[in-house]
């Protein structure tokens, strides 16, 4: 699988996983920053490539207040268990489609939330928003309730390769919300696009990204498109009935998007991710970084350092089950016992040593394995990692800088079996 597909926001521990200059900045001390992924697991239909959490629903039908009140309350309790003074740096809300949720009640949640945590100065509030949910007015009732970053999913600017991924939106439509969100008081836009698409040449490929890139767009995520088990796209694969791109034709749109994007000033950050003027995810750069996120909502996943050590969770994704009001949220260890909670694991230190690195190493500022090590009281070094260093660091496909190790973006293309090697 090439190394550049998309990173489930909901998911962190699928690849046991959104600025750049905060990379060595790491810490879980007093102030440490804190994220706040908040899940909204429902869509107006299902894409037939997606494994993320997301329900069908008649947008008639979405529970927008009670999905609310639980939010809050499991806010309540989960704010409880974050120990240690925290730093708010990011809140992402994902899904499933947000831009669904009615602001008003994005508006709510984003006033208890910043009341519950002192926050940084530039606190990044981002929401997911599809075209076909998005227009001028949303924007400007989402830059009302306190999003000052969107992320909108156009994939595609070509009507046959969308019909292919089964959006139900227009490249017409995906432009309009881009531009309605460039018009509004929302400071910085994001586009998603999906390359390496059945029927899509390298060339085809660039000019989707450049003429995303020419509207005026601050950050552009450009992830390939993955097979996932448990998707249609995934069952149809297995059948040999799903149309696919050689890997080689993939590999050659993934080293001409960057170039191109290159020439419109954008920095190739991490992988799939791209920004100009400096605006980086922030969010996800927590994630890359190994950083605490509180995670709320149906499905969501959560790291947090606990007064009874490092831990992941992730909440059930049945939204019926999260909206029964009748079981209380209190501490992870009994959510989890009641159900509400579907995970909850433990982490020590060489784990989330290993973890930091698989997703760190994505990042083109790569990590400082000496620092991370010292933090958490490990070995940066057993022998067998230390072998393998100065084997890929002898092909050229790993840099070595004091204690700082990178990847060198001509051989990004390789990163998926560069960074198994070191873990
Ligand atoms: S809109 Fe996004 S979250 Fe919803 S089904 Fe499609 S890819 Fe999945």
């Amino acid at each position: 699988m090439f190394p550049f597909a998309k990173a489930g926001a909901t998911s962190p521990a699928s690849v046991i996983p959104g600025r750049a200059d905060a990379v060595s900045a790491h810490t879980t001390g007093a102030s440490a920053p804190l994220g706040i992924y908040v899940h909204f697991p429902w869509c107006v239909r299902k894409c037939p490539y997606c494994d993320f959490l997301s329900l069908a629903i008649d947008p008639a039908h979405i529970p927008h207040d009670a999905y609310l009140e639980r939010v809050l309350v499991e806010l309540d309790a989960r704010s409880d268990e974050v120990i240690g003074e925290r730093r708010l740096r990011s809140v992402f809300i994902g899904g499933g489609t947000p831009s669904l949720w009615d602001p008003a009640a994005i508006g709510r949640l984003l006033e208890a939330i910043v009341r519950r945590f002192p926050s940084d100065p530039e606190l990044e509030i981002t929401a997911e928003c599809n075209p076909s949910s998005f227009d001028a007015a949303r924007a400007q009732a989402l830059a009302k309730a306190g999003v000052n970053r969107v992320s909108i999913g156009v994939q595609s600017l070509d009507s046959e390769r969308l019909g292919f991924l089964g959006r139900w939106h227009s490249p017409d439509e995906g432009l309009a919300a881009v531009r309605a969100a460039l018009d509004s008081e929302i400071a910085r836009v994001s586009a998603d696009l999906i390359y390496g698409v059945h029927g899509q040449t390298p060339a085809a490929a660039v000019a989707e990204a450049v003429r995303v890139a020419r509207t005026g767009v601050t950050h552009l995520s450009a992830y390939t498109l993955t097979i996932e088990k448990g998707t249609q796209f995934g069952a149809r694969a297995q059948k040999g009935t799903l149309p696919l791109l050689p890997d080689d034709t993939v590999a050659e749109s993934f080293l001409e998007v960057h170039a191109a994007l290159a020439d419109e000033g954008f920095e190739h950050y991490e992988i799939s991710n791209f920004a100009r003027g400096g605006h980086y995810a922030a969010h996800n750069i927590g994630y890359w970084q190994g950083d605490e996120y509180l995670g709320l909502g149906a499905g969501a996943w959560g790291t947090l350092v606990t007064a009874q050590g490092r831990v992941r969770y992730r909440n059930t994704p049945s939204p019926e089950r999260y909206l029964d009001t009748s079981v209380a949220f209190g501490p992870l260890a009994t959510d989890h016992e009641r159900g509400l909670v579907q995970q909850l694991e433990p982490i020590d230190a060489e784990t989330a040593l290993r973890e930091r690195l698989l997703l760190g190493l994505r990042l083109g500022r790569g990590v400082d394995i000496g620092a991370m090590a010292a933090e958490l009281g490990v070995d940066a070094w057993p022998r067998e990692r230390r072998r393998a260093a100065d084997r890929l660091i002898a092909r050229g496909r790993l840099l070595e800088v004091g204690t700082t190790l990178t990847i060198p973006p001509s051989q990004w293309l390789l990163a998926d079996d560069t960074i198994a090697s070191l873990l």
